[in-house]
């Protein structure tokens, strides 16, 4: 018999910047290396220590442009002017192997991929314990002047406000804990009935 073959979640993880989602989405991946990591494209220029192929695609605004026209990209969303977009045929690829994805995008694109594949997608909102945590844990980084800092609250308390559009949100005031969290949403869903279809070749099932 073939073996029965079950097909991955997708994660979705939103938060505001500051917030720790990328640090969590990281811990989930060191845990299972067998979990698929969404590599977006986006307009913007690379950071000091980003990678072509490793943090982003970096494309300009007409290759973009050509790629969401193309249907290359499953969803796609301006955030702080740049287009940042999550391409289509890698994820698909994934999820029909089995593979679980994490996707760490906004909650446009979060929006747009329940629209997408509905019955894949899992969200996860991460909150920061507090706004004047958030802000501490910005103004820590050191890279960004008051007005920076400034209009990154502005933006994260628009990010929060869709907080309850997502399926499971925690709240990261530990992060071994945020990540034993999450790690379990991500088990969960896995064993949602839903997602149980596999088993309906197996086992019986009443009529
Ligand atoms: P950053 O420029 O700091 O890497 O990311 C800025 C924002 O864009 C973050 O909130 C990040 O989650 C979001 N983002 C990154 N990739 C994608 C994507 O493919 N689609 C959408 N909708 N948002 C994304």
């Amino acid at each position: 018999m073939a073996k029965p073959s079950r097909r991955g979640v997708c994660l979705v993880i939103s938060a505001p910047s500051g917030a720790g989602k990328s640090t969590i989405a990281q811990a989930l991946r060191e845990a299972d290396p067998t979990i698929f990591t969404s590599i977006s494209v986006t307009t913007r220029a690379p950071r000091p220590g980003e990678e072509e192929g490793v943090h982003y695609y970096f494309r300009d605004m007409p290759t973009f442009r050509r790629m969401a026209e193309a249907g290359e990209l499953l969803e796609w969303a301006e955030v702080f002017g740049r287009g940042y977009g999550t391409p289509r045929a890698p994820l698909e690829a994934a999820l029909a192997a089995g593979r679980d994805v994490i996707l760490d995008i906004d909650w446009q694109g979060h929006r747009l991929m329940r629209q997408a594949m509905a019955d894949d997608v899992v969200g996860l909102f991460v909150l920061p314990p507090s706004l004047e945590e958030l802000e501490a844990r910005l103004r820590g980084r050191k890279t960004d002047g008051d007005a920076e800092i400034a209009s990154r609250m502005k933006a994260a308390m628009g990010e929060m406000s869709h907080w309850p559009e997502f399926d499971y949100v925690l709240v990261n005031d530990d992060l071994d804990k945020a990540v034993a969290e999450a790690r379990s949403v991500l088990v969960a869903s896995r064993l949602a009935r839903a997602r149980r279809k596999d088993l309906e070749a197996l086992w019986p099932v009443a009529g």
